[in-house]
């Protein structure tokens, strides 16, 4: 197998070693900002405490509390003259956390975010264009700097401004582009409403991450666009994109284990849960010198894939995030993420491509209210046809979430697009 760096290869021993040497120096080298000074003293843990990776369990969780609590530079762990970037996280769901970072970090970074390139077959003859926002927001200098580091010549196109992406795209005849979910389908629908055939792109491969999204989304883009899409994961606390990836096999996100150490953890206790079962993503970063961070609560919702990939590598893999901790809500008593409303909503072929779901309270109860859009061709004249087509969400969304809610069927379009990340849920309840 064609690896871009060695360590892709690494069996699970091997992994081991290099974490615990890792982890061991990272603890070390933690000790230099006063929050972990005192933190890993008051929890009596030096480098001689950990036997294995396992061992980590002794060390207190960061949570993101914490990390805003150190803003600006709190935890920083080298001298500030050694700092050459900083990035802030998008600030999705409250104040921003900042995280600074050493040229020794940003080359790191840029080779993580290459591998997961180059494992999934982008090569120095492509040409990659990067549709995030760039800026302060990861995915943009972040995904940048991998494709540099590949070789592929880099359009640094940014969020937005459909009609020039398009242009780029043929102009330059990109083969790989960078995009969010929410933004693929944008330029699939600009292109479809100018009567232009989405599949006659010179577009390959597209990396899509930064939020979540189902596999039967996936599969809808991979048709529309006639290219193969590949999850991508990261968070700005970890650096952002790279962290983890998913292969050519397209089943589970490789997690790259000798620069993070991941854990799964119950939400509500911090243990750690049972093999394969879902719970928050807690994150370890083995090699960062600006900031170390260690034992980050990410809020992030998935759970370990059992079994070794089919690909070789040996990394463990974990599943689609289903969303985060944040983005759950509760209605009736009963916990809803937005994940399984698409999860049902997208298996109806009549159903477009976006939704919202919106909370509301009469005065006597919770009403949750899912708006979808349905397919131009499908929006026909036959009440009665539409009507079967609401009856049939609503019946299968009970079925998933054991509650019913009000399906409200929308034409296409008309629904807000997000040209970040996009918004699901609006909850307009005052007592929440
Ligand atoms: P923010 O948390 O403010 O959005 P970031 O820009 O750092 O800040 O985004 C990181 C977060 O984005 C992750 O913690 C996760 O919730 C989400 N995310 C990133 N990539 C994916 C992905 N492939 N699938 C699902 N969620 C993702
Ligand atoms: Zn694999």
């Amino acid at each position: 197998m064609e690896v871009f760096d060695p360590a892709e290869l690494w069996n699970r021993e091997q992994i081991e070693i290099v974490q615990l040497s890792r982890l061991k120096s990272a603890i070390v080298h933690a000790r230099n900002c006063a929050f972990y000074r005192e933190r890993l003293e008051q929890a009596g843990i030096g480098p001689d405490s950990l036997q294995s990776p396992d061992d980590i369990r002794r060390i207190p969780f960061t949570t993101k509390q914490d990390l805003r609590g150190q803003y600006p530079a709190g935890l920083l762990c080298v001298p500030p003259s050694e700092i050459v970037r900083m990035h802030c996280s998008s600030g999705t769901t409250g104040a921003p956390v900042a995280v600074c970072h050493t040229q020794n970090d940003v080359n790191t970074w840029a080779d993580l975010m290459a591998r997961c390139l180059y494992m999934v077959g982008v090569r120095r003859e492509d040409v990659f264009q990067n549709m995030s926002g760039y800026g302060l927001f990861t995915g943009g200098l972040g995904i940048h700097f991998g494709a540099e580091r590949l070789g592929c010549m880099t359009i640094p196109a940014g969020a937005g401004n459909t009609r020039r992406q398009i242009k780029l795209i043929r102009d330059f005849r990109t083969t790989v582009a960078h995009i969010l979910p929410s933004y693929a389908l944008i330029l699939g629908e600009h292109l479809r409403s100018n009567g232009e055939n989405p599949r006659d792109l010179p577009l390959r491969i597209a990396v899509v991450g930064a939020e979540p999204y189902t596999e039967e989304f996936r599969r809808r883009m991979e048709e529309l666009f006639d290219i193969k899409i590949y999850n991508s994961y990261g968070l700005s606390e970890m650096n952002g994109p790279g962290v983890g990836f998913e292969c050519t096999e397209q089943s589970g996100l490789h997690i790259w284990e000798d620069a993070y150490l991941a854990e799964i953890v119950d939400p509500e206790t911090g243990d750690p849960v049972p093999a394969g079962e879902v719970g928050e993503l807690v994150m370890t970063s083995l090699c960062r010198e600006g900031m170390p961070i260690l034992r980050y609560r990410t809020r992030d919702l998935t759970r370990f894939l059992p079994g070794e990939c089919p690909c070789g590598r040996v990394h463990r893999r974990v599943d689609r995030i289903l969303g985060r901790t944040d983005d759950m809500f509760i209605i009736k008593g009963v916990n809803v993420y937005p994940m399984q409303i698409e999860e049902v909503i997208m298996t109806f072929p009549e159903v477009g491509q976006n939704y919202l779901i919106v909370l509301e309270n009469d005065g006597v109860s919770d009403i949750m209210r899912v708006q979808v859009e349905v397919r131009d061709e499908c929006f026909v004249e036959d009440m009665r046809i539409l009507q079967n087509l609401q009856k049939a969400i609503a019946r299968r969304l009970r079925a998933e979430i054991l509650l019913t809610p009000r399906v409200e069927l929308v034409e296409s379009n008309s629904l807000p697009r997000a040209e970040g990340k996009a918004v699901r849920v609006r909850d307009l309840r005052d007592d929440k």
